[in-house]
């Protein structure tokens, strides 16, 4: 598919309705994303990488080909300039986001002159959503099916019950 690209990359821990409002409305501006599963050997994630792809594809299935979920390890301008794209796609919550945010794409930059990170905010209903505070509710036993999309919710009860009985 030719036309604009950009690169969505994130730990995906699991994909939440705050992701995918980041997706739908990016998709508003590029012809199609490449949700990126970031490979980072410091994190012990909740979810498996081929957990991870299934249900972010499971997702993101009425978005077709406009949508491709792959992941990388290693700089991400590179596996931008791989992929051939020039635009690194993030979403901004709270303040706490900006610093970060603020200071990768700085690096970025610096890095790669030609790679353009974007931002767009958050609606204000995922202000709050993170992966990590719905795996956190999930583990108590609480409702988070307003929070994910269906397969996610669903996964979460499996995973928090096979944690328990092991
Ligand atoms: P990372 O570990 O790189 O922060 P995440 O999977 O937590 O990866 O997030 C990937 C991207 O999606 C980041 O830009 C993050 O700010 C953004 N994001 C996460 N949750 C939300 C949300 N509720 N609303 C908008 N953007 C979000």
């Amino acid at each position: 598919m030719n036309g604009r690209l950009a690169i969505y990359p994130g730990s995906f821990d699991p994909i939440t309705n705050g992701h995918l409002s980041i997706v739908r409305r990016g998709l508003k501006i590029f012809d199609k994303l490449v949700v990126a599963i970031l490979i980072n050997p410091q994190k012990r994630p909740l979810f498996t990488l081929g957990e991870r792809i299934c249900m972010i594809k499971e997702a993101l299935s009425r978005e077709g080909d406009h949508v491709e979920v792959d992941s990388f390890d290693g700089l991400l301008v590179d596996y931008a300039v791989r992929k051939g794209s020039n635009v690194i796609l993030r979403g901004l919550r709270a303040l706490s986001d900006f610093e970060n945010e603020f200071q990768m794409a700085l690096m970025n930059r610096k890095l790669n002159r030609n790679v353009q990170s974007i931002f767009l905010m958050t609606e204000y209903k995922w202000f709050y959503t993170s992966s990590t505070i719905i795996k956190e509710a999930a583990s108590l036993g609480g409702d988070v099916s307003s929070l994910v999309p269906s397969v996610v919710n669903h996964k979460l009860k499996e995973k928090f019950r096979q944690i328990k009985n092991t």
